[in-house]
């Protein structure tokens, strides 16, 4: 267990959780994310595995319990399993509550008993729709299938899975109800996502745009959703679902700002640390972890960063906004 104080921001806000970007990269290119032709980052700019390992191990000794490795793809990312391995230290120590990572699950077929292994038990799996032709046409080339043989091998290997959907207008509000049917159905928890204005895309923001008040209600007239105080150190806030017995959670940035309790930093895979996923202040980890081998530095460079972290952010979909309300793509920042 840590000694170290524990990092507090100027509101008193404790920062325990931290998810890192492992890579820009990803097998995938849903079109609320990224554009088709993106272009990644050179590999001179990602930090290293031993880099990423100095990192997180940095905030964990500063009193960070969870970490959730995201990207890109987590699971693109080269020998990222024996990174995850050399992070499980991390909890057979104690230090680390909870490992997790967000996927799109197109790997989860030859990593799941690997990662129940390295003592991740929860993983939160992306995943729009049910159907294999619209799931072409969101990720712009994926295969459902595969998806599906992911969760398969995760559920088999012990994992407990959530899916995160993101609400797309005329895409998939028809879908929202057979969805939450087949993943409570599954023993798996749900979270509905609002599409949120970061990086460009290639399509409009406000035709994708469905704000989750109008998804509840519509829920609502078949299913008694009850609102339960569970918490994951995420933003989703959980109902139950009384007629399935599931767990059913909205992260609502748009229609409701969830900064209040916020306990989270995010690092960019070239070591930006974001204070707040709606605005730009960051700090560059990178040139602290290059700068010396031992850690005083970076230190410095999170202590100062923390100091920064703002109250919260607005965000705003209009037809009168055309530019992202921040420039960085998801993948960046991971979500
Ligand atoms: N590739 C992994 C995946 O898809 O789960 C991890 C990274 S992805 C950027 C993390 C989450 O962000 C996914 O659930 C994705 O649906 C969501 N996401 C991406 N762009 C978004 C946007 N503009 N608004 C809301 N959610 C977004
Ligand atoms: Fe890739 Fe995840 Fe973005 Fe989809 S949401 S393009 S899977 S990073």
């Amino acid at each position: 267990m840590t000694s170290k104080p524990a990092l507090i921001d100027p509101f008193g806000r404790p920062v325990s959780y931290l998810r890192v970007s492992v890579t820009d990269r990803c097998d995938l290119r849903c079109v609320y994310c990224m554009a088709e032709n993106m272009t990644f980052l050179p590999k001179k700019d990602v930090l290293s595995l031993e880099e990423l390992d100095r990192l997180c191990t940095a905030f964990i000794e500063k009193g960070v319990r969870k970490l959730r490795l995201t990207g890109g793809e987590p699971l693109v990312r080269k020998d990222i399993m024996s990174f995850i391995r050399n992070l499980s230290r991390h909890l057979d120590s104690g230090a680390l509550e909870e490992l997790t990572l967000t996927t799109n699950g197109t790997q989860l077929h030859r990593f799941s008993k690997e990662l129940y292994d390295c003592g991740v038990r929860r993983i939160n799996v992306s995943m729009d729709t049910l159907d294999a032709a619209k799931f072409k046409e969101v990720t712009r080339w994926g295969d459902l299938d595969k998806v599906m043989q992911g969760l398969d091998s995760a559920v088999e290997a012990g994992l407990s899975v959530k899916i995160n959907a993101v609400a797309l207008k005329g895409f998939n509000e028809d879908e929202i109800i057979p969805m939450l049917e087949w993943a409570h159905g599954r023993g798996h928890d749900l979270t509905l996502i609002e599409t949120m204005p970061l990086g460009e895309i290639d399509g409009e923001r406000v035709d994708q745009y469905l704000p989750l008040s109008k998804v509840r209600a519509s829920i609502e007239e078949r299913f008694t959703l009850k609102e339960i105080p569970y918490k994951t150190g995420g933003p989703a806030r959980y109902t139950q679902v009384e007629e399935t017995g599931g767990r059913l959670g909205f992260i609502s940035p748009m229609t409701h700002n969830f900064c209040e309790g916020c306990n989270r930093v995010r690092v960019t895979c070239t070591g930006m640390l974001y204070m707040c996923l709606g605005q730009e202040d960051s700090a560059d980890l990178r040139a602290a972890l290059r700068a010396s081998e031992g850690n005083e530095i970076l230190n410095q460079a999170i202590e100062e960063a923390i100091s920064r972290k703002p109250k919260g952010h607005d965000f705003v979909i209009d037809r009168n906004t055309k530019t992202p309300a921040v420039s960085r793509h998801m993948s960046m920042t991971g979500g």
